[in-house]
């Protein structure tokens, strides 16, 4: 669907190389974490076993909806009104960030969600009182998709423009980029490959879906599982001004410029078939899904894609971002959402990784950030 044939393509390593720092994924947030670092002054070598942007990070529904994987009211049910407000703000300057630094990838459109039955409809409420609670911007609209409530702020992304033209930025400033190059192990300064090994101070891991495979100790808080998606040709029967979620967010479309529909969703019909599968569409899902399109969505457009991708959750629905080795740190598990929390997140695990402190860090896992700042503050005064 968002493949438009001219991606940049990167040679696999064949040798031992040097750089300060090693990110492994090249996705989205290995992309941020790589011109992160590179921004910092680090000559930066990026790895991916499939190709730039080859996960989730181009195979998404290219949503920007400001705030946590939570409903805003959730999260300040689970975080505090201070802090989900916080994590809120930043969120959404995301957005701000990733329009100007990908202005062809990004459409300023708002979001909708829409609320389908009555129990819903007050979920809807309470997240919009929530919103103004905190004085985010929300409406209540009535759509041709449904009663639901509007966030102007919020926007949509063409994902895998958006990571190809990350990856040719790293390149233009210097970083070298490998595809087909898996991560086989890490340890402080070293990251093994089937072609070469890289020798580094400091590594970043920026994997979404199958984090857990990469480093074993997250098993136990990080699940991966599959999101599926389906696309049409052009549907001239139905317009859809903005990205549309319903079904407490587990469904969810745009309509790009060309007119085609992307679709996603119907993970919770399924939860354990979609648990650790394979990223290859089903078609139980995808019959639920074509069952939207034809019923909620109401176009006779014909299908043309069908797929899916792996992303991982966490059991407190926050990412992880944390040190995982010595000089080595991982982020993923965006639980579902990581268009604007996989930018923060890898911008802010390069920072940590080269030793700097960082404000997004000590926002999303306060107790951790303060723990790690008395070590520091103990080891500095030790020295
Ligand atoms: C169908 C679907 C729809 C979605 N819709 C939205 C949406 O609308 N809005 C939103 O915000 N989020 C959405 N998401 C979630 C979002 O796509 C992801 O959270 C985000 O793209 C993750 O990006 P990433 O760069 O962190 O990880 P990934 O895209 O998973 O990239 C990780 C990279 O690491 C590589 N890798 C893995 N293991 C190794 C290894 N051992 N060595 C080297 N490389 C390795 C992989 O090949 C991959 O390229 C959706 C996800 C899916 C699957």
């Amino acid at each position: 669907m968002w493949d438009d044939g001219l991606g940049p393509a990167f040679p696999s390593l064949t040798t031992d190389v040097r750089a300060d720092t090693c990110v492994v994924g090249l996705g989205a947030t290995g992309l941020c974490a790589v011109l992160e670092a590179r921004a910092l002054g680090h000559t930066v070598v990026g790895i991916d076993a499939t190709v730039t942007a080859g996960g989730a990070a181009g195979a998404n529904g290219g949503i920007l909806r400001a705030g946590l994987s939570k409903f805003h009211h959730e999260a300040v049910a689970a975080f505090g009104p201070t802090r989900a407000a916080e994590l809120y703000r930043r969120t959404a300057a995301e957005i701000d960030r990733i329009a100007t630094e990908t202005p062809d990838a990004v459409r300023r459109t708002g979001s909708l969600r829409v609320a389908t039955d009555d129990a819903e409809w007050a979920d809807c409420l309470a997240q919009l009182a929530a919103m103004r609670a905190g004085g985010i911007a929300v409406e209540e609209r009535n759509t041709p998709s449904g009663r639901g409530i509007f966030v102007p702020h919020d926007a949509v992304v063409q994902p895998l423009l958006r990571g190809r033209s990350l990856a040719r930025m790293a390149s233009e400033r210097g970083v070298q980029l490998f595809e087909h190059t898996p991560a086989l192990r890490f340890s402080a300064g070293n990251v093994t490959t089937p072609g070469g090994r890289i020798s580094c101070d400091a590594i970043v891991i920026a994997v979404d879906g199958g984090l857990e495979e990469v480093v074993p100790s997250l098993a136990g808080r990080v699940r991966t599982t599959r999101l599926q998606m389906l696309a049409t040709e052009p549907a001239a029967d139905v317009t859809i001004p903005c990205p549309v979620s319903a079904n407490y967010g587990f469904d969810y479309f745009q309509q790009p410029t060309d007119g085609r529909i992307a679709l996603g969703g119907g993970r919770n019909r399924s939860f354990d078939t979609e648990w650790g599968a394979a990223a290859e569409p089903s078609d139980g899902i995808q019959a639920y899904l074509d069952g939207v399109l034809r019923d909620r969505i109401r176009t006779k457009a014909a299908v043309t894609h069908r797929w899916g991708a792996r992303v991982a959750y966490t059991t407190d629905g926050l990412p992880v971002l944390e040190q995982v080795a010595p000089n080595v740190w991982a982020t993923g598990a965006y639980n579902g959402t990581g268009n604007l929390m996989g930018a923060l997140c890898g911008r802010a695990a390069a920072q940590l990784a080269l030793g700097r402190q960082s404000e997004f860090h000590a926002l999303l896992h306060p107790a951790v950030s303060a723990s790690s700042a008395q070590v520091s503050a103990k080891s500095a005064s030790s020295q």
